[in-house]
């Protein structure tokens, strides 16, 4: 297909891009349950990501350059818990923003931004033209639209009054997802890389909107650190487990016992994984409900 290219904005034969990296969905496939499902059709799995004519093939490679940096220095060993301490220079954020970037195009260009205020499109504009011209390589300077990692973890116990998503470890270990979120005074790109969360801001309402964060560059250090983060987002995590767990409660008895049969086959990796001890944290943590909340629709 022809046509321009966001990116370098020539016309061009484009490229069926993933809109996020492909690296995330073939580590899912060997180290996961590779169950990917649509929300339209969620009896369908999903062996590959969302994909889109975004780049053309020179541009494409460009951001390959960093997805691989990103998959080999951080993802993966973040991910098979040899590593939780990653020096890393500008890479971290080229990756970062070219994520960010790719989200926030695919919702202008699915439906412009039908949910946000005159001022948060305004903005949504500027962050995607100085997302643009950094990844062009024409400035430093990105401005207010700062890039945050947040790595997310198994919840061993929870003592505080309101409730946690009977589904949220499961979802913290094992959900791939992305959104627009906004509030009448904050607009940001989330994208949940199973336990990386790479946040780009748009809008935030106060200076370190987000505590302790912010990708550095060109150069910095990832390691364990105490992180502040606000109430709505860890209620947007709560929403979105149930959202999950709601999807599964809707398969059939068929794609049920296809999931079961593929834990079966392989008993031995499934205790060794994140799922099958963040389904035990789920169940410490909210007791049968953690069950229930999957159990709803396909018994009927
Ligand atoms: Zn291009």
């Amino acid at each position: 297909m022809v046509d321009v290219c966001r990116l370098c904005e020539e016309e061009k034969e484009l490229r069926l891009s993933h809109v996020l990296p492909s690296f995330l969905f073939k580590w899912k496939k060997k180290h996961g349950t590779g169950f990917f499902r649509t929300s339209e059709n969620p009896n369908k799995r999903i062996h590959d990501g969302l994909k889109m004519h975004l780049l053309c093939s020179d541009c494409e490679q460009i951001f390959g350059v960093w997805e691989k940096q990103f998959a080999e220095r951080f993802f993966k060993p973040f991910h098979e818990k040899t590593e939780y301490r990653v020096k890393y220079s500008d890479w971290l954020i080229k990756f970062a923003i070219s994520v960010s970037w790719r989200i926030l195009i695919y919702h202008k260009i699915k439906g412009g931004f039908p949910h946000l205020s005159d001022i948060q499109i305004a903005y949504s504009e500027k962050a995607l033209s100085s997302w643009r011209n950094f990844l062009l390589g024409r400035t430093d300077n990105i401005g207010n639209f700062e890039q945050h990692l947040i790595p997310v973890g198994i919840i061993k116990s929870y003592r505080e009054d309101n409730s946690l998503s009977p589904y949220l470890n499961r979802y913290f270990v094992g959900s791939v997802d992305t959104n627009l979120l906004r509030t009448p005074n904050t607009c940001l790109i989330y994208s949940k890389l199973n336990k990386l969360i790479v946040i780009g801001i748009i809008q935030q309402p106060i200076q370190d909107y987000l505590e302790g964060t912010r990708i550095e560059y060109p150069s910095g250090e990832f390691k364990p650190r105490s992180i502040g983060l606000p109430p709505e987002i860890f209620d947007y995590f709560n929403k979105q487990a149930n959202l999950v767990a709601q999807l599964l409660s809707t398969l059939s008895e068929k794609q049920w016992s296809t999931i079961s049969k593929s834990y079966e086959n392989d008993i031995d990796r499934l205790k060794k994984s994140d799922i099958y001890v963040a389904t035990g944290s789920d169940v410490s943590i909210s007791g049968q409900a953690a069950f229930n909340i999957l159990e709803s629709k396909h018994k009927k």
